[in-house]
């Protein structure tokens, strides 16, 4: 079976975890230190790491003052996480469109759900790409909102030449099992404003003041002092010592990803009812291969030909606004979510694929079409 996606993990891996567990200290300690400074180097900027992904979004809100009353404009098409981390903050998520081409948000769409409760907008980097960013601060600071960029998907993709989450305001990256790289389970914060830096660094520790601190030097605080809600959204040592190894082998992940799409994107030129997204791939790392099935083509048939294949295949996503419990009776349409959800197909991409792996799959994907 050749799987949708995958960790790629070595002996390395392996070896940094063993040695974590001779330390005999699994919780947040030297480890979690230094993958931080690791990825503040990378990013050119602070990195706080914690739990996953959603936590990241989720504590980013709140250093944001972004709760109960405020509403946050997001793209439906989306992992349920985005909106699970905004109804966690007490805000309410506000499912707005993409563009087509790259299935970005589209902040013309956004605008028009503007009121006077929107606080921030969160756009999400599908699949690595960026869409147009700067429209989206553009449009971010024109109405006064905070941007929390749902980078998940887009660790390493460069915008202008510069890294996703070295510019901008609040960054959230995902370390999950299957992402650019992985700890297993983790992610981390990215932003140079101090406020949103203290507040994180602190609830994602029980907001235990200045905990995280005490704990790079193996202290703790005893008599704690706590102002705010906090939760247990720290990583452990153990996951840090995944995600420094993985972040070592990033220039060969990134190197092989891109490889992996040139081929896709070659050999899917010549089919008719398949369009890929529009991809930079000199800037983007590519974190899904999803494409658009375009009629006649029968998904449901053609999942189930790869499958007999040996090729599995996904969905991204279901759409988030037509889930129970965030469904909006009163919203307006989203036109391109409506169409697109129902065309989308992921073929597999992950770090130990091969280029005959690919040039299998578009075959049978080719043969599957007839
Ligand atoms: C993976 C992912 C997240 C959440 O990350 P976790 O580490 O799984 O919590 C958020 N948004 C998107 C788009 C994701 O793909």
């Amino acid at each position: 079976m050749i799987r949708l996606s995958k960790s790629s993990l070595s002996r390395a891996e392996k070896d940094a975890v063993l040695a974590v567990l001779d330390s005999e200290f699994l919780g947040m300690g030297p480890e979690v230190c230094r993958f931080e400074e690791e990825l503040s180097e990378f990013f050119g900027r602070p990195a706080v790491c914690v739990a996953n992904g959603t936590a990241a979004l989720h504590l980013a809100l709140q250093a944001t003052d972004v709760g109960a009353g405020d509403e946050v404009l997001v793209q439906s098409l989306t992992y349920v996480a985005s909106f699970q981390a905004i109804s966690a903050s007490g805000a309410k998520p506000v499912a707005c469109d993409v563009q087509y081409e790259t299935l970005t948000l589209d902040w013309r769409d956004a605008e028009q759900r503007l009121t006077p409760r929107t606080k921030a907008v969160m756009p999400v980097h599908y699949a690595g790409g960026v869409g147009c960013l700067d429209h989206i601060y553009r449009f971010a600071n024109q109405h006064n909102l905070r941007v929390i960029e749902d980078a998940a998907h887009a660790f390493g993709t460069t915008y202008g030449g510069r890294r996703i989450g070295s510019f901008g305001d609040v960054a959230c990256f995902s370390f999950d099992g299957i992402k650019n790289i992985t700890c297993g389970e983790g992610g981390c914060v990215v932003t140079d404003c101090e406020a949103v830096l203290d507040i994180v660094r602190d609830a994602r520790l029980l907001a235990v003041k200045g905990d995280s601190e005490q704990r790079r030097v193996g202290a703790r605080s005893w008599a704690p002092t706590i102002d705010r809600q906090g939760w247990r959204y720290h990583m452990s040592d153990v996951m840090a010592a995944i995600g420094r190894t993985q972040l070592t082998r990033f220039k060969e992940f990134k190197a092989k990803r891109r490889t992996l799409l040139v081929r896709y994107l070659s050999n899917l030129a010549g089919l008719r009812s398949v369009q890929p997204l529009q991809y930079e791939p000199a800037s983007v790392i590519p974190h899904l291969l999803s494409v658009r099935l375009m009629p006649p083509a029968n998904r449901t048939e053609v999942r189930s030909r790869l499958e007999q294949d040996g090729i599995q295949t996904g969905v991204h996503y279901f759409p988030a606004h037509r889930l129970a419990f965030y469904r909006d009776e009163h919203a307006r349409p989203l036109k391109c979510t409506d169409i697109v959800a129902d065309q989308l197909l992921s073929l597999p991409l992950h770090c130990d694929l091969s280029v005959d792996d690919v040039d299998f799959i578009c075959g049978a994907l080719e043969r599957a079409l007839r």
